[in-house]
């Protein structure tokens, strides 16, 4: 029997989410605020966590990205507001799907399961979960190496692809071309850098809305690039 942990301060949500859990024979666990909600979900084995994104005290973002760091269960955020929902995607937390409120009790029900089913299916079969960095609506799997960029594939060269994935794994992190060349191509030689003014240029065409003004890989004027978060 699965065991489901929901971290919600609003009690009548709560209660309704557990009810219907319930009724679908699952074990819940209710935590009212962020701080215990987290504790339990370290300590303890849970299937999948309900979690609520405005909490008292920590909230629901910060309880997705230390829960991320330690467990690869299931997470279903639930918000009041659609905008939140575009932030929980921009941040790039791990969770692993959104739910606006209101909703009826037998969709969260029904998402539940799919996420569990799929949970199990991973585990089961031995396969790790693709790992994946998502900011601002571009996905880069780098289990399948696949960049979409709002849902649309784009097609990335080998060296494209490593540049990419380097820099949004490093977030906020200025890198010479010089480290990059080294990082990329693996080469200790000096080689020809503006291999990856290229490349970059390439990148950006694929990614960004606006080359001119880019919203993911930034220029340093005189020093490098940085991949912003
Ligand atoms: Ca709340």
């Amino acid at each position: 029997m699965s065991r489901i942990l929901i971290i919600e301060d609003e009690e009548s949500i709560a209660d309704l989410e557990k009810d219907y859990l319930e009724l679908s024979d699952f074990t819940v666990e209710v935590c009212a605020d962020g701080e215990s909600g987290l504790k339990a979900a370290l300590e303890k084995d849970f299937d999948l966590v309900i979690l609520d994104l405005m909490l008292p005290g920590m909230d629901g973002f910060e309880v997705c990205r230390q829960l991320r760091e330690n467990k690869d269960i299931p997470v279903l955020m639930v918000s009041a507001k659609k905008d939140d929902i575009d932030k929980i995607r921009g941040l790039g937390l791990g969770a692993d799907d959104y739910i606006t409120k209101p909703f009826s009790p037998s969709e969260l029900v029904a998402r539940v399961k799919a996420h569990l089913a799929r949970y199990e299916r991973l585990v089961g079969s031995g396969v790790k979960p693709n790992d994946v960095i998502e900011i601002r609506g571009l996905r880069i799997d780098k289990t399948a190496r696949r960049v979409t960029i709002d849902g649309a594939e784009k097609n990335f060269t080998t060296k494209e692809f490593d540049l990419l994935a380097f820099l949004a794994e490093n977030p906020n992190h200025v890198f010479s071309k010089e480290e990059l060349f080294r990082k990329i191509w693996n080469m200790d030689s000096v080689g020809d850098i503006a291999t990856v003014t290229v490349h970059i240029k390439k990148i950006r065409e694929k990614i960004e809305a606006d080359t001119s003004n880019p919203q993911y890989i930034e220029t340093i004027w005189g020093v490098g690039y940085r991949f912003r978060v």
